[in-house]
């Protein structure tokens, strides 16, 4: 075993960095050096900064993708309630749920029916009742509500249960 070990200078803010790498033998090594001089050309702190910028712009490439889906949402949903900030987080949630929802159109006619009392044939009332709760949940107002579940994947769960729509 044998570690490159050089130091480079990066051309984002100028400053000199180290940069090293486990190589087989010395010669992996050199060779290895050589190739970092021409490739390596950011130090790690501009490395992440650039990955957090990217990262923040595929959400809101994301964000912007589910409002507009959300916009096709028959639904009247209510204004969400909160700080300017929690508003925000939360009505992004909400229209991720929305986009998915309306994604699967088989699914959101079921959830219509059932909203209308009307329940699909085959169906159980255990699922029916899971998608009155849903629709519900849908309507909630308060964004900390909305943020505070954000990790429950409630939609495709609704129709999960009493298997009722599988
Ligand atoms: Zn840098």
């Amino acid at each position: 075993m044998a570690k490159a070990s050089i130091y480079l200078t990066c051309k984002k803010c100028g400053e000199e960095f180290w940069h090293g790498k486990k190589c087989y033998n010395s010669s992996d090594a050199r060779n290895y050096e050589d190739w970092a001089k021409e490739n390596v050309d950011t130090c790690p702190k501009c490395w992440k900064a650039d990955q957090d910028v990217k990262k923040l712009a595929e959400r809101e490439k994301q964000s912007a993708e589910n409002e507009k889906s959300a916009t096709e949402c028959p639904w009247t949903l209510p204004k969400l309630e909160g700080s300017e900030k929690q508003i925000k987080w939360a009505n992004d949630i909400r229209n991720n749920l929305i986009a998915q929802m309306i994604s699967s159109k088989a699914k959101f006619d079921a959830l219509e029916a059932v909203t209308k009392g009307d329940i699909p044939e085959g169906m159980s009332e255990v699922t029916a009742q899971a998608i009155k709760e849903f629709y519900s949940d849908v309507h909630n107002k308060s964004s900390k509500w909305w943020i505070d579940n954000r990790g429950k994947c409630f939609f495709g769960e609704t129709f999960e249960i009493g298997r009722g729509m599988r």
